[in-house]
């Protein structure tokens, strides 16, 4: 017989608090509950000590510089580059460009890829439920290449029709750009069967990873993809920074998108020649500190284990949707099977807008809106939902305060 798998051992939620100084706080005369983590996260002390301690000992710019200090600032950029790679699991630290977070990642693909690379007719696959960050860009290449967009439909429960996004891939797709995790929904996608059918039709794989990489391992070699775009700030980490994996023949094959400083191996008037990937694509003064912290908080994470904070998460994901049931005309958005972090609703006659203000007297803090998911809200008939979104540190307690204060609500509406 073989041995029963070892399970982790469950997160110690109380200490963990304890490493995250917002959280002790009181919010309108009430204990702050935070929910609010897939628009933005807390950060731990280590993250908060890392930026500090660079700008206190270390400040000086990368690369260029012969002195100690600029000698010891690009070791530990260059460091963080090498910490989010083995995050990732990506093969290669060339692999990984630090950007300003997912927006700017897609943007990089789109403008260098896309433009670089698409022309007329080529299709770029999205789904119905993807962030405005993973439509907008797209829709711009759209206009000025004559790239064709086409869009695979959401199901009733939020998952998206798999069997229609298969139906889309063909001889002229050329990428397929989908979220891991739906942040408007909280649909699990099923990424690796994306990349396969992708793959088997040539075409590229980029995948947002903003909500997924807070909340699931990511092993972007496992998963095949060819793109993988994130945000430093909904993983714990500081604003302003953010990663966007690709392959490596991807990055030599693709050009240049912004240019200046750091990005180039020689200028003249005759014509410039660019450095190799990352570099290539890092124009200008990046955000040296926000890497720092970056790799600070993906340090944090492994130390926790990404998979004892799945595990706690989903369970409590599992709490929260089973409570809020108690609500008398509460209706939840996003039903799928396989979902991660998140929990939209409606309440029958109450406006979102409404509720996240009474919320906020409770001290319970939530996201009421469209989410930058204008699609998706439409394909549900709604302007907008509340979206309560857990991190690594909430509780079963904050659960029951917000399902508290959903009652509140409800008797002040009737
Ligand atoms: N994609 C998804 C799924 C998101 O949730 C977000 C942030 N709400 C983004 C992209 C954009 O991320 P950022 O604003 O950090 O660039």
């Amino acid at each position: 017989m073989s041995a029963p798998a070892l399970r982790p051992a469950p997160l110690d939620v109380a200490r963990v608090r304890e490493d995250f100084p917002v959280l002790h706080q009181q919010v309108r005369g009430r204990p702050l509950v935070y929910l609010d983590n897939a628009a933005t996260a807390q950060k731990p002390r280590v993250v908060i000590e890392a930026l500090s301690r660079y700008y206190e000992r270390d400040n000086a710019n990368i690369h260029r510089g012969v002195h100690a200090l600029s000698e010891r600032a690009t070791e530990a950029y260059e460091g963080a580059r090498e910490r989010l790679r083995r995050f990732l699991n990506a093969a290669d630290r060339r692999e990984i460009v630090f950007v300003r977070g997912t927006t700017e990642a897609i943007n990089l693909v789109a403008q260098s890829f896309g433009r670089g690379l698409l022309g007329p007719g080529d299709e770029v696959v999205l789904t119905q439920l993807e962030h405005h960050s993973n439509i907008v860009p797209w829709q711009l290449l759209e206009r000025e290449r004559g790239v064709r967009l086409r869009v695979a439909p959401v199901l009733d429960d939020g998952s998206v029709d798999l069997e229609a996004l298969l139906g889309l891939l063909g001889p002229r797709t050329r990428l397929v750009a989908v979220a891991h995790v739906s942040n408007a929904l909280g649909t699990v996608l099923p990424v690796r069967r994306i990349v396969e059918a992708a793959h088997a039709v040539g075409a590229r794989v980029l995948l947002d990873g903003a909500q997924a990489a807070p909340h699931l391992p990511v092993d972007v070699q496992a998963l095949g993809c060819d793109f993988y775009c994130l945000s430093g700030h909904k993983l714990y980490g500081p604003t302003g920074i953010g990663v966007l994996y690709a392959r490596l023949e991807l990055l030599e094959a693709m050009p240049p998108w912004q240019g200046g400083g750091d990005m180039i191996r020689t200028v003249s008037f005759a014509g410039s020649t660019f450095a190799d990937p990352p570099h290539k694509f890092e124009a200008g003064t990046p955000h040296i500190a926000g890497a720092i912290g970056l790799a600070a908080a993906a340090d944090y994470l492994e130390g926790l284990g990404m998979e004892r904070i799945r595990a706690h998460e989903e369970a409590l994901l599992a709490y929260a949707t089973e409570a809020v049931g108690s609500v008398p005309g509460l209706r939840l958005v996003g039903t799928a099977p396989e979902k991660a972090g998140i929990l939209s609703f409606v309440l029958e006659g109450v406006h979102p807008h409404d509720i996240g203000t009474i919320l906020d007297h409770e001290g319970v803090a939530v996201r009421a809106g469209h989410h930058c998911a204008m699609p998706v809200m439409e394909r549900f008939g709604l302007a907008a939902t509340v979206r309560a979104s857990f991190g690594l540190y909430n509780t079963r307690e904050e659960v029951d305060a917000l399902v508290a204060a959903l009652h509140r609500v409800r008797e002040i509406f009737g």
